[in-house]
């Protein structure tokens, strides 16, 4: 299958996923997460149309979107991935949206790097959902002192952000998530990935990150998460 039909077929599901749900496709962004994947394999996705993107580490989005970006200036990127604080100005000068928020320390360099560029990217703040101590994301009990923090440093929330446990099912991850958006006053929701997106739109995902399954097994190693 080709990149557009696999976005096609994509979409597709996410709309019947959001019907089922009452809920309109419209309200659902999916990104197309192009970590390891090169310009050859984003162009074609760009030219069917897609312009939300994912890169989950600063230094490989650098190399590749300010060349792609001249050819497609209105694409919105994207940064999902665990973020050094020593990163921060890079990615506020990089990056639209920021998905993983979760430290003190993170708020605090990126509210700087947002206050010397002038530029104030819409932030989620990433939970760790599953209680996982190998996981990135704040711990569900220290959510709301770190939405007060970010308040402070007047980084704009979009939402709440998480990757659920691997090999279970995701959906009451996905809920807790839900309510925990919803007790904070918080509307977006990044959650569900390839295994599980048509779950996440079912239970009120703003934003679905998705890889492999637009763009096929990725090859190169990753980055953890
Ligand atoms: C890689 C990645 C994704 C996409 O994962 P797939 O399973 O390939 O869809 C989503 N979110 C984050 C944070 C990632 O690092």
């Amino acid at each position: 299958m080709h990149a557009d039909d696999r976005l096609a077929a994509i979409t597709t599901r996410i709309a019947h996923a959001a019907k089922l749900a009452r809920r309109r496709a419209s309200d659902v962004t999916l990104i197309a997460v192009s970590k390891t994947h090169g310009a050859e394999a984003i162009v074609p996705l760009l030219e069917a149309g897609q312009r939300h993107f994912g890169e989950n580490r600063v230094q490989e989005a650098a190399a590749k979107w300010p060349a792609l970006r001249e050819q497609f200036p209105d694409v919105t990127l994207h940064l999902i991935g665990q973020l050094q604080s020593n990163k921060a100005a890079d990615a506020v000068a990089l990056a639209d949206v920021i998905h993983a928020v979760d430290r003190p320390s993170l708020v605090g360099a990126l509210g700087r790097a947002m206050d010397a560029q002038d530029r104030r990217l819409p932030c989620f703040v990433q939970v760790n959902i599953g209680e996982e101590p190998q996981k990135g994301g704040c711990a569900i009990d220290d959510l709301p002192a770190l939405l007060a923090e970010a308040r402070q440093a007047d980084l704009p929330v979009a939402g709440l952000m998480c990757i659920p446990p691997v090999g279970v099912d995701a959906a009451p991850y996905f809920a807790l998530l839900a309510k925990l958006a919803r007790e904070e006053g918080l509307t977006g929701l990044s959650m569900g990935m390839s295994d599980d997106f048509e779950t996440a739109v079912m239970i009120g995902a703003t934003h679905v990150r998705i890889g492999s399954a637009l763009f096929g097994a990725r090859t190169q190693p990753e980055a953890a998460a």
